[in-house]
């Protein structure tokens, strides 16, 4: 049987960089995928990525988020491709709402440079923009546009580089905790590992014999045509996240190539990963439209392209990054709850740190496993 340091499971955003990171430090790693290469099943495709730094999810991320952005440059360096796309960010809601007093809390806890208008200061700098006197608007400079299958591809290529080895339409069918190692078994052959790295986004409940509370969240994001007009190009419009009310979350990204992408987080139906409904119809339309015409008026109603997408949500929406209870052999990287791209960089550095003994320089313990799993998982199904 094939021995390896590592397998990989899945080669989306997380597995591409972890592949990456722990073949460049010498792993004999083997990644099973799946699919096929930014392939359009998982969560990871569909052009483009917001990242930014001030946090209003959770403050914690903000230290991770900040080398994200290096790793992500260093990253964009090493492959000669364009990855990353500073635009600003504008964050826009009622005062109090989740979203703008989340961001605050982050910039003013980590110091991070913002500037706050109201509504109609907002939109004399962004007439693309209609917005209510009664919101508030935060800006910062650090947010932009992360280019997600280049993103992907640049990891695999220079993970293929240092060693990594990659098998396509290959997926795990089960695992198993053996004291030898990790045993792996696909379709034709098995594998032994000293270490597996679940990367494997919704379908991993599954390989995790469904010890994890995960669900997995169906998206329709729309693209649609500038139609020429500079108030939708990047210089004018950055990307922005909108609070409607309480609790219901809009986004925008400017024309960086492919029109101007809109849509709205979560509230999307719950799926099964092998049981998605892939046809955009008129009814995941009809909230984006109201938004459309409420909030970027100039745009043309009428959606270019549009795609489906899936989340994997966690109860508290935090992701899950750590080591199996009972097995520190067994990695989880997934699980991202709908934020997980822009911090793949780093979460792949971090990974590499954890496999080979050291100890990662952030506080990952609210991402911890332990939070949901407290019995030894040791075993997937063979049909999962
Ligand atoms: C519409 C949409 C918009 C988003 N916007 C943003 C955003 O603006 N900013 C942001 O930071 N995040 C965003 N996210 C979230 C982000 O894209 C995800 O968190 C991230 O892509 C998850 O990456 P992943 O590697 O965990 O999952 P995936 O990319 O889905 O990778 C999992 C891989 O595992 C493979 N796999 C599964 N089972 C097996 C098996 N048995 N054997 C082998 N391989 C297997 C799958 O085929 C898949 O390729 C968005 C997500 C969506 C859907």
């Amino acid at each position: 049987m094939k021995h390896f340091d590592a397998i990989v499971v899945g080669c989306g955003a997380m597995g591409s960089s972890v592949s990456y990171n722990l073949a460049s430090r010498g792993m004999k790693v083997l990644t099973l995928e799946r699919f096929g290469l930014n392939h359009e099943f998982g969560s990871s495709h569909g052009r483009t990525r917001i990242i930014r730094l001030a946090y209003y999810e959770d403050e914690r991320y903000v230290p991770i988020l900040r080398r994200a952005f290096e790793s992500w440059r260093e990253l964009q360096s090493r492959s000669g491709r364009s990855l990353l796309r500073m635009t600003g960010g504008l964050m826009i809601g009622e005062p109090e709402g989740t979203l703008v007093s989340g961001v605050l809390r982050s910039a003013r806890k980590h110091g991070l440079p913002h500037r706050v208008m109201s509504g109609r200061e907002a939109e004399e700098v962004h007439p693309a923009l209609s917005l209510d006197e009664g919101l508030a608007v935060v800006r910062e400079e650090s947010a932009g546009v992360l280019f997600p299958e280049a993103c992907i591809e640049s990891a695999f290529e220079l993970a293929e580089g240092a060693g990594c080895e990659f098998h396509f339409s290959e997926p795990l069918g089960a695992w198993e905790s053996l004291p030898e190692g990790l045993e792996v078994r696909t379709k034709d052959s098995r594998y032994l590992a000293d270490r597996l790295v679940f990367c494997s986004g919704a379908w991993t409940q599954k390989l995790l014999g469904g010890t994890l509370p995960l669900q997995c969240e169906r998206q329709t994001p729309f693209w649609f045509s500038s139609q020429g007009q500079t108030c939708f190009t990047p210089e004018q419009l950055p990307i922005f996240i909108l609070e409607e009310g309480r609790g219901r979350f809009f986004y925008g990204i400017p024309d960086v190539g492919h029109g101007v992408k809109a849509a709205e987080s979560h509230h999307g139906r719950l799926v099964e990963p092998e049981d998605v409904d892939r046809t955009v119809t008129e009814r995941d339309f009809a909230p984006v439209k109201d938004f459309i015409a409420r909030r970027l008026p100039r745009l043309g109603r009428v959606p270019i392209a549009s795609t489906s997408c899936l989340y994997t949500n966690t109860p508290d929406m935090n992701f899950i990054v750590g080591s199996l209870p009972g097995d520190a052999r067994v990695l989880i990287v997934s699980a991202c709850s709908g934020h997980g791209f822009k911090f793949a960089s780093v979460m792949g550095e971090l990974v590499a740190d954890i496999a080979t003994g050291t100890r990662p320089q952030y506080d990952l313990s609210f991402l911890s496993p332990e939070r949901f799993v407290s019995r030894r998982v040791s075993r997937s199904d063979p049909d999962a």
